[in-house]
């Protein structure tokens, strides 16, 4: 119905213009606060598009608009550009080829994706590209050291042969030829983490060479939080990169209130003439596998051997031991921090936490007791892409060191989220809400950040990292990537407990010049892009 009233409307403006001068154009919004992604302050505007850009911004633009969005003094800004997703279809996660309107994301004010971070993505990037249709957001993707290295070798704790290496360096050339914008590493998880620096540098070299940016989910995030930016920003150093640190953080109670140190460090970096920068999302938990509880050396070869670990007595006690001393130096009396999100074995344990999890299966509340739990869980869970045994939620940071990252002027937005099937599970919230949550809370009501900041983290940021160059600022030239919004109202709804809820406040969502959403409902539209590397052939 909506159509066929925009067809009419077009068919008159047509007809009337074509006699006037050659100022047609599809879209006109009009008296808007822009706010332009660059940092700039928000400043009063109509903006005019046609043929999937912006083709004008100034005041009281003389054009014949085949629509005309009136912005009554809400915002208009660029589209929000997430670089830090996971959204390949793997384990228990349907993924973009299921879900390609991605709504969580769109309903986010998100128009464009940066997936296969952590070292995980597709091999065959070109494959993947033509499997892809009727995407609802842009689509760009990293090629994923830890994809490479098990297609090659598995999921043993060794090194490359030289044949190997190489084998791995053409994976990564051929990624970055089909369109890969660079190379992501997961070093906590199998197989990346039993990779040497000089193994990562030795490909990232091949992704440096077609342009790429080295986003990297770092070795470890807690007592060794400072040498592993070291390794990532040696890695950027030597092989001529970009670097960007995934989802910054400082994981344990006993390290709280002192992200600002390692915030210290990168800066340190960059005065010395490195290009890093880092990403983060606006929640005190984290999210990924029930693995990462195990020492690293107790979880390669896949599943079969981590069960035959577990069983054999004398492994056993010693894995218990480095798990206990791995606990105690987070500062964790036990294990309430770690919840669950999804256990395929069992939906009852899904949003209970394991201490809950032993009330109520009827195990004592000890240390012991819980291991044991999280233990049996790794073997009747087995492996669902890389989440083994379980999908969870940890509570690694505080607030404090939460606003501090993102008092941080290099660090961009990005959720570390994933296509949501709505209903299903219980996810983090992260997908569902974490810009408009940056907006609402972050920005009007705790005023951490000013709105200009806020959007410019969300847009001209992480664009310039991933060389996106003509998205994520509102000017003539760039691409139609646009979201506007009510200041007052936009909010997340999405939380822990209940996390399966839209964000609200995003009247419209314009893609490459097609509104995905108008009115704040979804349109389906399918307008997105798979964005290539600026090194694709
Ligand atoms: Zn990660």
């Amino acid at each position: 119905m909506q159509r066929r009233i925009l067809f009419s409307i077009t068919a008159v403006v047509l007809c009337g213009s074509a006699l006037a001068q050659d100022n047609n154009v599809d879209l006109l919004i009009q008296n808007a606060r822009v706010v332009d992604g660059t940092g700039s302050p928000w400043f009063r505007s109509d903006v005019a598009i046609d043929d999937g850009h912006i083709v004008s911004v100034g005041f009281d633009l003389n054009v014949n608009a085949r629509r005309i969005i009136d912005a009554a003094g809400r915002v208009l800004a660029p589209g929000f550009i997430d670089v830090h997703t996971h959204v390949e279809s793997s384990g228990s996660r349907d993924g973009l080829q299921k879900l390609p309107r991605a709504d969580n994301y769109v309903l986010d004010g998100v128009t464009t994706i940066v997936t296969g971070n952590c070292g995980g993505s597709e091999i065959d990037i070109g494959a993947w590209n033509r499997s892809l249709e009727g995407l609802g957001i842009n689509v760009a993707t990293l090629v994923g050291h830890n994809s490479v290295r098990r297609a090659v070798i598995g999921l043993d704790d060794r090194a490359p042969t030289p044949s190997e290496l190489e084998q791995m360096q053409a994976l990564v050339d051929k990624a970055m030829l089909d369109g890969a914008v660079g190379f992501s590493t997961g070093l906590l998880y199998v197989p990346g983490t039993f990779a040497t620096t000089e193994e990562v540098i030795s490909l990232a070299e091949v992704a440096s060479k077609h342009g790429g940016v080295y986003a990297s989910h770092i070795r470890e995030q807690g007592a060794k939080l400072h040498e592993s930016i070291d390794e990532a920003v040696r890695v950027g150093r030597e092989a001529n990169m970009p670097v960007q640190i995934s989802h910054l953080k400082i994981k344990g109670r006993t390290r709280w209130g002192k992200i600002g140190d390692a915030i210290e460090l990168i800066e340190s970096y960059r005065r010395q003439g490195i290009d890093v920068v880092v990403d983060a999302y606006p929640y005190e938990r984290a999210s990924t596998n029930l693995g990462v509880n195990l020492p690293r050396w107790a979880v390669s070869g896949g599943t079969q051997e981590i069960a035959a670990r577990i069983g054999d007595d004398e492994t056993h006690s010693k894995i218990v031991d480095d798990m206990k001393e791995m606990l105690d130096d987070g500062g964790y009396p036990d294990y309430s921090f770690a919840t669950v999100a999804q256990y395929r074995p069992n939906p009852s344990y899904n949003g209970r936490n394991i201490s809950e999890i032993n009330r109520l299966i009827e195990r004592p509340a000890t240390t012991d007791a819980e291991i044991e739990t999280i233990l049996d869980m790794m073997v009747e869970g087995g492996e669902a892409g890389s989440m083994y045994g379980a999908s969870m939620i940890y509570h690694y940071m505080s607030v404090e060191d939460v606003d501090t990252i993102f008092r941080y002027p290099n660090a961009a937005v990005a959720s570390d989220g994933t296509i949501m099937e709505y209903g299903r599970g219980q996810p983090h919230p992260r997908s569902y809400g974490t810009n408009a949550r940056i907006l609402a809370d972050f920005v009007r009501d705790r005023k951490v950040l000013t709105l200009e900041d806020a959007v410019r983290r969300m847009t001209s940021l992480p664009a310039r990292t991933f060389a996106f160059h003509d998205r994520g600022i509102v000017r003539p030239g760039f691409v139609a990537d646009l979201v506007l919004f009510d200041p007052e109202i936009v909010a997340d709804t999405a939380t822990f407990e209940d996390p399966h809820q839209y964000s609200v406040g995003f009247d419209y969502v314009i893609l490459n010049g097609v509104m995905v959403v108008a009115d704040g409902a979804m349109t389906d539209e399918r307008s997105g892009q798979f964005i290539k590397g600026t090194g694709a052939r």
